[in-house]
């Protein structure tokens, strides 16, 4: 069987048209005689707008929640309704979106009353994003002839209880992806299931964190032993940088795991962090592909990246983050004293990004949040401490750096008129990445792009879609 899990995120099912390409997508897949396995996120922006129904619900603002809801189900009901030609199958899932939501504005209820959200609501109230687009996906596929079967995500994917970022419990995925799904496929069906949703053992819904969806579609993709893992977005791959800030990113033709997994971790949306664990583990080859231009040949994510003329591949950047300074003034650092500091992050769960220390202080990097407070009121205890908000972490990301001489001096030329905060001093020999003020990220992007991305290499880059653009135009 030549298994193929193929991961759409949200855009690529963001409305009736896209859901079409979608299935066009993957009933090319059957034609060629693979196996799919269909991962699907919510609909765009649809996990956002269910936190925000839950936090209006959890703050007394039942009607402000009601609207929410009532909003994205007339959003679900005409999507369904435009996309089902059947008219019998039509009013059958405009009835399930309805029960859907119906479920959803109980629980939003119930919330409005109780006012507390906790972590295990939060879950089961942005599950219905999944849940629903996953239901409305099946019902495309079938209506266009490709056999498909709908299945729970939550009886596959099994986590622990850590509600919004849970933990894959691997053994249980193991067993039961191939458990639930080879039947299906042997059948000569094609189960289309929901990402980010999972369950604990007892049957709770928990979610794998945001963007999680790339997860799901990599764990299934290992548990099955799949012969590849497309992630389906809307860009053309792992460009050079996010196209947003930097129209002229290039496309990368190739990359390593390892490499993938650094630009992922600092801030490149366009693949979730755990995403490609699972696949290194048993050697899978995973793919980025633009729905939206299904004909382009996408990013290779693969063991080992063949040698590249350029340093880097791509640049990342993570916003969002805040620099705290600690400042022994009271003791020089003495043996332990790290190890304390360290343990207030631990005990605050707060991981760090990055950490630079002199003689009497320390720098931690860490992504702002709201027990940055707390966590100062514990390293006060400690020496001196300040911390500061709006910063961005710039990583840039290649394994031909490894060794090359005169790096540093031109990344800091390319970027002279930017004021550099911290540099790294990681181990990482695949990363250079520094802290700057986050309303001079976009820029250093754009400058360092310019410097590093003149001439790329064309057996990594494709740079024959930017002479086309340049072309003059006939
Ligand atoms: P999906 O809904 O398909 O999961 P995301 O919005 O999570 O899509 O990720 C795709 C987005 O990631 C792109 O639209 C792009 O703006 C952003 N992005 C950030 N860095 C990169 C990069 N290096 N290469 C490609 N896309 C990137
Ligand atoms: N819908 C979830 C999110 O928006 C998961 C995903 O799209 O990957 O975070
Ligand atoms: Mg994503």
């Amino acid at each position: 069987m030549n298994l193929v899990v193929m991961k759409f995120g949200g855009t690529s099912v963001e409305d009736a048209a896209a859901i079409g390409r979608t299935a066009a997508i993957v009933a090319g897949r059957v034609a060629q005689g693979k196996s799919p396995v269909v991962v699907v996120s919510a609909m765009a922006k649809v996990t956002d707008q269910l936190l925000r129904a839950a936090a209006a619900a959890s703050q007394s603002d039942r009607t402000g929640a009601l609207a929410i809801s009532s909003h994205l189900r007339a959003r679900h009901r005409d999507t369904a309704a435009e996309l089902i030609r059947n008219a019998q199958n039509r009013a059958a899932l405009v009835s399930l979106v309805d029960e859907k939501f119906d479920k959803l504005d109980e629980i939003l209820r119930g919330l409005s009353a109780i006012l507390e959200l906790t972590p295990r609501v939060s879950d089961l109230i942005v599950s219905f994003g999944e849940r629903v687009s996953s239901r409305m996906v099946t019902a495309a596929f079938r209506d266009r002839d490709i056999d498909a079967a709908h299945v729970d995500a939550r009886q596959i994917i099994v986590t622990d209880s850590q509600f919004q970022k849970a933990i894959p419990q691997d053994d249980m995925i193991e067993q039961r992806a191939p458990e639930k799904l080879l039947p299906l496929l042997r059948a000569g069906k094609t189960p289309v299931m929901g990402g980010f949703i999972a369950s604990n053992e007892a049957g709770l819904t928990t979610t794998l964190g945001r963007g999680g969806s790339d997860f799901t579609g990599a764990l299934v993709g290992g548990a099955l032993n799949a012969a590849a893992i497309e992630i389906w977005t809307d860009v053309d791959g792992i460009m050079t940088s996010d196209p947003r800030v930097c129209p002229d990113a290039l496309r990368v033709r190739v990359i390593s795991f390892e490499e993938a997994a650094e630009l992922a971790y600092f801030g490149a949306k366009v693949l979730h962090p755990a995403t490609i664990l699972p696949a290194v583990r048993k050697n899978i080859p995973v793919w980025v592909l633009n729905s939206r231009n299904p004909a382009c040949e996408g990013t290779r994510i693969i063991s080992l990246a063949p040698h590249c003329k350029s340093p880097f591949k791509s640049i990342a950047v993570k916003k969002k983050l805040s620099i705290i300074d600690v400042v022994a003034s009271r003791m020089l650092m003495t043996h332990g004293y790290l190890s304390q500091i360290f343990a207030i992050f631990d005990k605050h769960k707060c991981p760090v990004d990055m950490v630079s220390t002199s003689e009497v202080s320390v720098s931690l990097s860490v992504d702002s949040n709201n027990q940055l407070p707390a966590i100062a009121a514990d390293l006060e205890k400690l020496a001196d401490v300040k911390y500061e908000g709006k910063k961005a972490l710039v990583c840039m990301v290649g394994e031909d750096i490894r060794g090359q001489n005169g790096i540093a001096a031109q990344v800091f030329a390319a970027i002279r008129h930017i004021n550099v905060r911290m540099i790294s001093q990681g181990a990482s020999e695949i990363n250079m990445s520094f802290m700057i003020e986050e309303d001079d990220a976009d820029e250093a992007v754009r400058s360092l792009h310019a410097a590093f991305f003149r001439e790329p290499d064309p057996t990594v880059f494709d740079v024959e879609a930017r002479k086309q653009l340049l072309a003059p135009s006939s």
